[in-house]
């Protein structure tokens, strides 16, 4: 039962401000990045960073017009490094060869962000078990057919140094009611990211990003479900169970809030992180997760 109102939510809007820019050498059009999910969100703020940093950057999504409205973006900012979209259902296993191949033909293919996911919200008895297998589908097996083929185009690089950068949680560090699928699929993201840190060499990276909620229409979209399985309002969604272990919004937050969203991290914030992993800066960062998470997984009360 939800006894608040709907909340209005405006997305914020992306600036070139926003984004992390780094010197790096291997930072140029010659170098490809493949994102996933880069229609929506976090992907396309992603996508939109490393064009930002110019890199010739390739994104996979399932959602063309999506696509097309972050290459409008990419085209409005006027960013140093080409966006080029590559529609694919990550469920599709040849779509998805084709799609990395086809990247890599564009340059050096080094860097890879496998950001597409899904949400669904109930219990684990009340499970369908079809959206668990998509949800394992989309955020665990394409991750990985994604490295199968992107590593040997790396490994064929001149120095064979690239990073392949896997979009976790805090979902991946814990649990909570109702997205059993979710967080056994972030869970398994880190599984996928040591193996390939052990089978690097150590120029070849990887990692994950873990971040709390992010202002995004996957976040904003499970606010009802939440309340409904828990039988809350939406703003005690909103405040609670998003918001409640979150320590950084007491540095931000003044005694009463009129937007609570203002509060989330942006995709802007989220995209930083994917751009400071790939760069020279994080060249030791490897096999471990980059948790951005506002106090959410480390204090307690
Ligand atoms: P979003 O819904 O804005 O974007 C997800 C994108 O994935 C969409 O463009 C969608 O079309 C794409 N996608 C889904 N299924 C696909 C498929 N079969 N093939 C190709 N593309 C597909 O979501 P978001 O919030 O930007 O989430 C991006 C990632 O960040 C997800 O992995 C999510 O789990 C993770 N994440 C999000 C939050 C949050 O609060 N928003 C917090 C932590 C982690």
């Amino acid at each position: 039962m939800s006894t608040d109102d709907d909340f209005d939510i405006d997305e914020p809007e992306l600036t070139s401000d926003d984004l992390l820019v780094l010197d790096d050498p291997r930072f140029t059009p010659d170098t490809v990045a493949i994102v996933t999910g880069a229609a929506s969100g976090i992907g396309e703020a992603t996508a939109l960073a490393l064009a930002a940093n110019g890199l010739t950057t390739v994104g996979i999504d399932v959602d063309e017009g999506g696509l097309d409205a972050t290459a409008e973006l990419a085209d409005d900012l006027a960013l140093p490094g080409e966006f080029v979209a590559a529609p694919a259902d990550l469920t599709d296993d040849e779509a998805v060869e084709r799609a990395v191949d086809g990247a890599a033909e564009r340059g050096d293919l080094r860097y890879v962000a496998n950001i597409a996911g899904l949400q669904h919200i109930a219990a684990i008895e009340n499970f369908p078990m079809e959206q668990y297998d998509v949800m394992q589908s989309v955020m665990v097996r394409a991750p990985f057919l994604v490295a199968k083929h992107a590593i040997p185009h790396i490994e064929t690089t001149d120095d064979a140094t690239g990073a392949i950068a896997n979009m976790a949680s805090v979902h991946g560090h814990y649990a909570t009611q109702d997205k059993a699928s979710y967080i056994t699929a972030k869970h398994a993201l880190h599984g996928l990211t040591r193996s390939i840190a052990a089978e690097g060499e150590g120029s070849l990276r990887g990692f994950s990003v873990s971040v709390g909620y992010v202002l995004t229409p996957l976040m904003v979209n499970q606010i009802a479900d939440t309340a409904t399985e828990r039988g809350i309002g939406e703003r005690r969604v909103v405040e609670d169970v998003m918001l409640g272990q979150a320590r950084t919004k007491e540095m931000m937050m003044p005694a009463e809030v009129a937007n609570l969203f203002v509060l989330m991290m942006t995709p802007a914030e989220v995209a930083n992180l994917f751009v400071f992993g790939f760069s020279g800066h994080a060249k030791h960062l490897n096999g471990g997760d980059l948790l951005f998470d506002g106090g959410y997984t480390h204090t307690y009360e």
